[in-house]
């Protein structure tokens, strides 16, 4: 069920419990502002994804309410994360879902990185 992005954070959705260690992730990257681990039902050869260590819901709550810090410190992990997948060349596609149009369904903004083939033209 896709969720409303305006709803309050819910430190019991997955990914808060993967952030926590209480549920397993295939983890490839973690600093103090991210960490980052393979989707579980992956939708290219390398798909990842990068969530900030703070309680936000998507990327309107992180964009609106996350200091300066920690939204530094995300953009750059995304792309240490893409890096260090060797993804940079020859390419890869950042996707973050925001609310019920666009299908997104954990509360915990996740920015989903999408590599190892060429991934055609985005959708409509
Ligand atoms: O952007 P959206 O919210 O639709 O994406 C959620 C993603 O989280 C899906 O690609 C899903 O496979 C992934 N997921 C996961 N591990 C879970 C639950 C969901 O990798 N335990």
């Amino acid at each position: 069920m896709p969720i409303d992005a305006t709803e309050p954070y819910d430190p019991n959705n997955v990914f808060a419990k993967i952030l926590r260690g209480e549920i397993p992730s295939k983890r490839v990257y973690e600093d103090e502002f991210a960490i980052a681990f393979h989707d579980i039902n992956p939708h290219a050869p390398t798909h990842l994804l990068v969530i900030p260590t703070g309680p936000y819901v998507s990327w309107d709550d992180f964009s609106a309410n996350a200091s300066d810090a920690e939204i530094a410190g995300f953009v750059r992990a995304v792309g240490a994360v893409a890096r260090e997948a060797g993804a940079v060349e020859p390419g890869y596609r950042l996707l973050a879902n925001v609310g019920l149009n666009s299908g997104q369904e954990v509360p915990h903004l996740h920015v989903h990185v999408f590599a190892g083939k060429p991934l055609g033209p985005m959708l409509a």
